[in-house]
């Protein structure tokens, strides 16, 4: 379970998966979550015996008790992964960095440089000079032509964790988010296994995000990815979001539907049984034209695409008040 500490950000990507939750897009009642509901859920978490958790927002470090709010999760025993767009200050780099490593993971959602201002790609910079191996990149491919290179050289510069997460932007069902048409994925595949070959001699490794598709691959490439040691995984797990006000929701690209209390559930579990069962239909059906016939799907071996590709695909965003 993910949650989310702000629901505004100091940063404004165009693939944010989180634009159509928090009031990142319209900039509408900015909220953090207070200490009162954070103790709430994690009475629930322990209740539910989990024992990590992410933190995201918005920019979670902008919240105005941040080290309070960590301190709260990581004293109640839960692992933390924290995941950043790197522009915050000094003071939280440096906690952050003080944290044991076994307790917290920082993930520093990376953009091509060219997207910052001077003044932030110098915050990141700092950011990152100090966390070092504290902390790991992840980039969201969101156009085709965006290069990869510059990930290895900011690893290596700056010493980071040698492990790079790859995610595919996703379609906010009812949003307006950048995101990569299903149609390009192969053309995406091709660029990572490419990328993943090149900077096959760092020693870095890599996975792979929620909502990569089994055929968008070649047998071929699978196979490189074998050689290089690299799994490919296709999920679409219940990442499961709560926001400051105790709300739920599935994921991003899904948040606008079905959305419930965390006090309406028992635990996680009972959580993730709900909302299984309300996208049960969708995840039978697949993203993709070739899905409801596939063995693939129907083993497992592929989740069958992000739902926010299979709720576009049925054409259903001037129906959102069906799925309140
Ligand atoms: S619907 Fe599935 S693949 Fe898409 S963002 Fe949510 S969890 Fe990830
Ligand atoms: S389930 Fe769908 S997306 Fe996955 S491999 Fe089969 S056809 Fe492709």
């Amino acid at each position: 379970m993910n949650i989310l500490f702000t629901n505004f950000c100091n940063q404004s990507c165009p693939y944010c998966f989180a634009k159509e939750e928090p009031a990142l897009e319209k900039k509408l009642h900015p909220n953090y979550i207070k200490l009162k509901e954070l103790s709430v859920i994690i009475d629930f978490l322990k209740q539910s015996k989990e024992t990590r958790v992410g933190i995201l927002g918005g920019e979670p470090t902008l919240h105005p008790e941040f080290k309070k709010a960590m301190a709260m999760v990581i004293q109640a025993g839960l692992g933390v992964t924290i995941f950043t767009n790197g522009l915050m200050d000094r003071d939280n780099s440096t906690f952050l960095k003080g944290i044991q490593a076994r307790k917290c993971n920082v993930l520093l959602n990376l953009n091509s440089p060219e997207s910052y201002t001077k003044k932030q790609w110098s915050i990141i910079n700092r950011t990152a000079g100090l966390l070092r191996k504290r902390m790991r990149l992840g980039f969201n491919i969101y156009k085709l032509d965006n290069d990869l290179d510059f990930l290895v050289d900011f690893i290596q510069k700056y010493n980071l964790e040698k492990i790079i997460r790859l995610g595919m932007a996703v379609p906010i069902f009812g949003g307006n988010n950048k995101y990569i048409e299903l149609a390009d994925y192969p053309k995406v595949s091709e660029k990572i296994v490419n990328f993943i070959e090149k900077h096959r001699l760092t020693g870095i490794s890599f996975t792979f995000d929620c909502g990569f598709t089994l055929c968008s691959f070649t047998d071929e490439q699978l196979g490189k990815l074998i050689r290089l040691r690299t799994t490919l995984i296709s999920s679409c797990p219940p990442p499961i979001d709560v926001g400051p006000d105790l709300k739920l929701w599935h994921c991003f690209a899904t948040s606008r539907m079905w959305n419930k209390k965390l006090t309406d559930f028992k635990d996680l579990q009972a959580v993730i049984k709900f909302y299984q069962t309300k996208f049960k239909a969708f995840r039978q059906v697949g993203a993709t034209n070739g899905c409801l016939r596939c063995e693939y799907l129907r083993l497992d071996y592929c989740s069958g695409g992000c739902l926010g590709h299979t709720l576009k695909a049925f054409k259903l965003e001037d129906r959102l008040e069906n799925f309140v």
